[in-house]
């Protein structure tokens, strides 16, 4: 079966990342034309001279920041006139902050002598940076690059979560919160968007090691795995970290009319973490 994505336009958000890059770089590939956004300018324009050179198609780097409804108008403008109407959104812009983290798993009575290790250490200002950047900065690119989807009756959202989404992970107290509400929101949308062509679905990726985690599961002076490294790859039943490109099919699957009786689910991409419960 042919899918139906070639000449498509897919804006990607958070596409000088290491995740999005990939997912930039498996749209190329299948011939979809892609606007690359992300507030670092320079990452972008150089991967999309790297798109361009390598798969012989058309794609732009647009400096926006997600957070910033303005700045995502201007980046509409600059990709309509450049590569025309809007079909596929990706809103891969996400991450943590150390700010929201807590030094400690779970609170001992020792802890009291050093709370700052603890919830009570935590950071609202990391709270609202962690919840602004992955929840609102899904909902407003959203708002803005939909718009083309819903006049055409057509088109797919795919947003990105993450493990943390179905039960928290310990740590990560606002990381797991917002997407979760990633998740609660990609249903929302989906059944909004349902009489309109538009789907929109979202890909929990498991575990990867990449510049946003490296300092919880490795030690940053030897690079040897952390006891939570160790941990997580003993909850992961293939026993390894994922990889960027192993999350290349599922994005496909969801923006292509594979998957056109598909809206409102979450899948996870995680080598079976989240079916495992450790015995
Ligand atoms: P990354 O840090 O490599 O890339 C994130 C990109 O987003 C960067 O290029 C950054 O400049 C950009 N960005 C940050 N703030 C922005 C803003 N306001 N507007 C526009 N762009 C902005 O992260 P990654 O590891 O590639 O993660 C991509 C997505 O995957 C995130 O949503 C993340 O939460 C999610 N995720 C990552 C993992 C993992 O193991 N790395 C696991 C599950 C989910």
């Amino acid at each position: 079966m042919e899918t139906n994505l070639k000449n498509k336009v897919a804006v990607v958000t958070g596409a000088g990342g290491v995740i999005c890059s990939s997912m930039a770089k498996s749209l190329a590939a299948m011939g979809v034309k892609t606007a690359l956004v992300d507030i670092n300018a320079e990452a972008v324009e150089k991967l999309a001279l790297e798109i361009e050179k390598e798969f012989n198609i058309t794609s732009i780097g647009v400096a926006a920041s997600v957070l910033d409804k303005d700045s995502l108008i201007a980046a509409k403008k600059v990709i309509n006139s450049k590569l025309g109407s809007i079909n596929y959104l990706i809103n891969g812009a996400g991450g943590n902050s150390p700010q929201a983290t807590s030094g400690v798993d779970q609170m001992e009575e020792s802890d009291l002598e050093n709370l700052d290790q603890t919830f009570f250490g935590m950071k609202m200002e990391g709270f609202d940076k962690v919840f602004d950047l992955n929840f609102k900065g899904t909902i407003l690119p959203s708002m803005v690059f939909a718009m083309d989807m819903i006049e055409n009756k057509s088109g797919s959202i795919v947003n990105v979560s993450s493990m943390n989404s179905y039960r928290p992970l310990t740590r990560i107290a606002a990381y797991s919160a917002a997407k979760a509400a990633v998740n609660n929101f990609t249903q929302w949308l989906s059944v909004h968007f349902s009489k309109m062509g538009v789907r929109v679905n979202a890909i929990a990726p498991g575990f990867l090691l990449t510049n946003q985690n490296r300092f919880l599961l490795t030690d940053e002076a030897t690079g040897a795995p952390t006891a939570r490294g160790e941990k997580i790859i003993k909850n992961t039943p293939m026993e390894r970290y994922g990889t960027p490109e192993e999350l290349q099919g599922t994005l496909l699957y969801l923006l292509s009319d594979w998957s056109a009786f598909v809206t409102g689910v979450v899948i996870p991409v995680d080598g079976g973490f989240s079916a495992y419960s450790g015995v």
